[in-house]
């Protein structure tokens, strides 16, 4: 059996699969806030042993472990992972999570391993070609062409840096007017805290408190949404608009048959939102009459840990990952 890690900026999902990548065993953590890099390894090697003793087996019996890992991975370590608090150096989590579980561990870009899962076992399976676009805290991507994943020199598929705005909003990343400043999670928190502060009504908060999160999570934006609430209404269809033109874009590149939308709000929306992101996109497609078939990522959740558990599968070298 293997483990997969997907390591998030909210939470931390593990799985443990046996031959046939169904799940034998699953745990949650809480990503930690504070602690840097060695209280976020501990956590997921936590996460491990649950899922482990989920599935009836030791940690230590686990025949590899894979990780799906925000920021910048290479050769076991990650860095700039700006998703989570105080992570910018490098660390080294392959390392120090196999110590810590007594088992090999491979490391894997976060959205890359998970668009993996679904052009193996998922909702990418019938295509040659697709786009994966991961709509959460940031707004992720990966592309596969021909059947395999298009690596670049290592960074391709960042759709949520791509310009949707010239002199637009300023994005975590530094630069103007990115997909990712319309439309990713923290950004819509960003702006949705801004409107309360200057005094308009949302729910969003009361909620966020209720549920006890201290962040806008998916499932704070769906409630708000279901309430009619009109702050989160509002900054909901900005983001989509904003997913439209982005992906519409690469598709007038790329010429993908298919585009598959995964990530916390992804899956949350679902259907819904892969709808309305396809009306949005329909307004920028150069070839409007074939556009590509827009689905939402098939394995939910446990995606991103599904394909983590893939990559220690795999006896490629964790560096070309
Ligand atoms: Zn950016």
């Amino acid at each position: 059996m293997r483990a997969g890690v997907d390591l998030g900026g909210t939470k931390i999902e593990v799985v443990v699969v046996g031959e046939d990548n169904q799940v034998a065993g699953q745990s949650r953590q809480a990503t930690p806030t504070e602690g840097g890099p060695p209280a976020v390894v501990a956590a997921m090697a936590q996460g491990v042993k649950e899922a482990a003793v989920a599935a009836g087996i030791e940690p230590a019996e686990l025949s590899g472990v894979g990780v799906g890992s925000p920021g910048e991975v290479s050769d076991g370590t990650v860095s700039h992972a700006r998703n989570l608090a105080d992570w910018e150096d490098v660390f080294p989590v392959a390392k120090e999570l196999g110590d810590a579980v007594g088992a090999p561990v491979a490391i894997g870009n976060d959205v890359g391993v998970a668009v993996d899962a679904e052009a193996a076992l998922g909702a990418g399976r019938d295509h040659h070609s697709f786009l994966g676009v991961w709509w959460g805290t940031g707004v992720g991507g990966a592309f596969v062409i021909e059947g395999k994943r298009w690596l670049g020199r290592g960074a391709a598929g960042e759709i949520g840096h791509t310009v949707i705005k010239l002199g637009g909003r300023r994005c975590e990343c530094g630069r103007r007017g990115c997909l990712e400043a319309y439309a990713g999670r923290a950004s819509m928190e960003r702006r949705a805290r801004k409107q309360a502060d200057d005094g308009k009504k949302t729910v969003l908060f009361e909620l966020m408190k209720k549920h006890n999160h201290t962040r806008l999570t998916s499932g704070i934006w769906q409630r708000a949404l279901n309430k009619g609430d009109k702050v989160a209404e509002r900054i909901v269809d900005e983001a989509i608009e904003a997913l439209g033109a982005g992906i519409a874009s690469a598709v007038n590149l790329l010429d993908t048959e298919a585009v598959v939308i995964g990530g916390g709000l992804g899956t949350r929306f679902g259907q819904t939102g892969v709808e309305q992101i396809e009306r949005e996109m329909a307004k920028h497609l150069f070839v409007s009459e074939r556009p590509p078939v827009v689905r939402p990522a098939a394995l939910g959740d446990l995606g991103g840990a599904i394909g983590a558990a893939l990559l220690a599968a795999s006896r490629e070298p964790v560096a070309a990952r």
